[in-house]
C-alpha cells in the first residue's frame, strides 16, 4: 500500500476521542501482520479503546520508539469543504480530519515497515489512545512498553512539527469546578446563593492569576506564550433570570512551562476557595460549597538540546535548530518514564483542530525521507 493509500484508510477511521478507535488498532494490526510484524495491545478498563505497540528488528536495547496518537479531535459545528473522513487530494494536499495530526506520521511510519529488514536495533511502533483529551492512553502504554521491551534509548513522538526539532512542551492540567449554590427568588438576594455569582467570582480569581503568571520572571524563552497560563473554556449554570442558581460549572485548564508547577496554582486556588468564599456560601446555607477535580493531566517536556533523542534528530535532519511548542504532547509522558524523548513530525500545528485540515504531499515525502534515514542509521549505514 502506498503511503497516501494508507493516509486515507487511517483518515477514514473516525476516530474521534469519544469513539472506539479498535477497528483502526485491528487494521493495523493485521497490516504489520502481513510483514510478519507481531503487534501487542493495551486496552483500557472498558475495553472500546486500545493503545498498540509492535517492535520491529531485533528484541535488543537501543532502539528507538515512533509514537503517534490514533484518535482525532472532532468536527462537529465546523465548516468543512468536503467529507473530514475521506481523504481529498487538491494542489498537493491531502485533506481530512487528522491528515496533518497525525496519522499521517503513523501511515508513513507503516509505509516504511516493509523497508525495516535489515535493522540492527529496532523500531518500537506506539500508537497511543485519547491523547486529543489530556494524554490518557500512554502512561499504560509507556508501562507496557518498559515492561517488556529492551530499554530504547530515544522516543520520537511525531507531532506535526513541519519536521523540526522540538525539545520542550508545555504540561497539561484540565479541571473541572461545580459549584453548588442555594436557590431563592432573585428578589432576596440574601436569603439564596448563587452558584453562577460564584462562579463568576471564582473566575475572576483564576483571571488574575492568570495574569499574575505574566510577569512572573525569569520567562522561559522559546514558548509562544513564554508563561504558563490558565483559561476557562467552558461555563454552564443557571435555570432563570428570576431564580438564584443552585448550580454552575466550568472547566479550565493550566498549561505550565517546564518547572513551573500546576500544582502551586490549585493550591492557590482551593485555598482562596476554603478561605474566602466558602465560609461567607455556608454561613448562608450549609449544603453549599465549591469542589473542582482534575480530569486529565499530562506533564511538560523538560528542555534537553543535548539529549540522545535531541542528537539523534539533529543528524538525521541534518541541522541543529531547536524549537519549543506550548502545546501538550506525550512527550513529557516518555520523558518522565526516564526516556530520552523529542518532537518531529510532517504537517503544521497551523493545520491540525481546524476544518479543512490538510497536510501537503511535500510534507508527507519530508517525513518518509526522515524515517528512511532513521532505517538507514539503524541499520548501521549512514
Ligand atoms: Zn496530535
Amino acid at each position: 500500500m502506498t503511503v497516501c493509500e494508507l493516509i486515507a484508510r487511517l483518515v477514514a477511521f473516525e476516530t474521534v476521542s469519544r469513539n472506539s478507535n479498535l477497528a483502526l488498532i485491528d487494521f493495523i494490526r493485521d497490516y504489520l501482520d502481513g510483514f510478519g510484524i507481531r503487534s501487542s495491545l493495551v486496552t483500557n478498563e472498558a475495553g472500546n479503546k486500545a493503545n498498540l505497540y509492535a517492535t520491529i528488528g531485533p528484541l535488543a536495547p537501543g532502539g528507538v520508539v515512533l509514537s503517534g496518537h490514533t484518535d482525532v479531535v472532532p468536527v462537529d459545528g465546523q465548516p468543512w469543504s468536503s467529507e473530514p473522513f475521506t481523504v481529498v487530494e487538491r494542489e498537493g494536499r491531502l485533506y481530512g480530519r487528522g491528515a496533518c495530526d497525525m496519522k499521517s506520521f503513523c501511515a508513513i511510519v507503516l509505509a516504511l515497515a516493509p523497508e525495516m529488514g535489515k535493522l540492527q536495533k529496532p523500531i518500537h511502533l506506539a500508537f497511543s489512545y485519547d491523547e486529543e483529551i489530556g494524554c490518557q492512553g500512554a502512561p499504560s502504554l509507556i508501562r507496557a512498553l518498559l515492561e517488556n521491551v529492551p530499554r530504547p534509548t530515544a522516543v520520537i513522538v511525531g507531532e506535526p512539527t513541519k519536521m523540526q526539532l522540538v525539545t520542550a512542551h508545555k504540561g497539561i492540567t484540565a479541571l473541572k469546578t461545580s459549584v453548588i449554590g442555594h436557590e431563592a427568588h432573585s428578589s432576596q438576594t440574601h436569603r439564596g446563593v448563587s452558584a453562577v455569582m460564584t462562579s463568576a467570582r471564582l473566575i475572576t480569581f483564576l483571571d488574575d492569576l492568570a495574569r499574575r503568571r505574566q510577569e512572573v520572571r525569569p520567562r522561559n524563552p522559546g514558548f509562544e506564550p513564554d508563561f504558563t497560563t490558565v483559561h476557562v473554556g467552558v461555563i454552564r449554570g443557571g435555570t432563570a433570570v428570576n431564580i438564584i442558581s443552585r448550580h454552575c460549572e466550568f472547566v479550565w485548564d493550566i498549561r505550565n512551562i517546564p518547572g513551573d508547577e500546576p500544582q502551586d496554582l490549585l493550591a492557590q486556588f482551593q485555598t482562596f476557595c476554603r478561605q474566602k468564599v466558602e465560609p461567607a456560601m455556608r454561613a448562608i446555607a450549609p449544603e453549599t460549597g465549591i469542589q473542582t477535580e482534575i480530569f486529565a493531566s499530562a506533564p511538560a517536556l523538560r528542555h534537553e538540546p543535548d539529549s540522545v533523542a535531541a542528537r539523534l534528530v539533529k543528524t538525521l535532519l541534518g541541522n541543529e535548530a531547536i524549537y519549543k511548542v506550548p502545546y501538550a504532547a506525550e512527550a513529557g509522558q516518555f520523558q518522565e518514564a526516564g526516556l530520552s524523548a523529542v518532537i518531529c513530525g510532517p504537517g503544521s500545528i497551523d493545520q491540525a483542530h481546524q476544518p479543512d485540515e490538510y497536510i501537503t504531499l511535500q510534507q508527507v515525502e519530508a517525513g518518509m525521507q526522515f524515517i528512511r534515514r532513521l532505517i538507514a542509521y539503524l541499520s548501521g549505514g549512514s
